[in-house]
């Protein structure tokens, strides 16, 4: 874990990011960038995969079919630096569920 951004809310939990799964080409500068831990960058599966529409997984292809996935949403603070960061825009952050 790196220095807290001062935009980081205290506790964690309220927000929690969301990855397009489309969009995503697993740059993993969500990874580098977030002081929490909260994301993994790894191959999809085939199951992960057959969402995203025919022409999301030919792209895909191109990248080994890596992406970003959430491993910690409970671990979000908020500070929005993995949106900033992704240059897919494939990153939102919304309202976490309740557990
Ligand atoms: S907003 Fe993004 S970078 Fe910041 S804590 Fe949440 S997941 Fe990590």
């Amino acid at each position: 874990m790196s220095d807290t951004p001062e935009t980081c809310r205290p506790e964690g939990g309220d927000l929690a990011p969301v990855i397009d799964l489309a969009k995503c080409e697993g740059k993993a500068d969500c990874l580098r960038v977030c002081p929490y831990d909260v994301f993994e960058v790894r191959v999809a599966t085939s199951a992960e995969r057959r969402g995203i529409g025919l022409l999301a997984q030919l792209k895909s292809m191109a990248h080994g079919h890596r992406k970003a996935f959430v491993i910690h949403a409970d671990q979000c603070h908020a500070c929005a630096l993995c949106v900033a960061a992704c240059p897919e825009t494939a990153i939102r952050l919304l309202k976490a569920r309740p557990a």
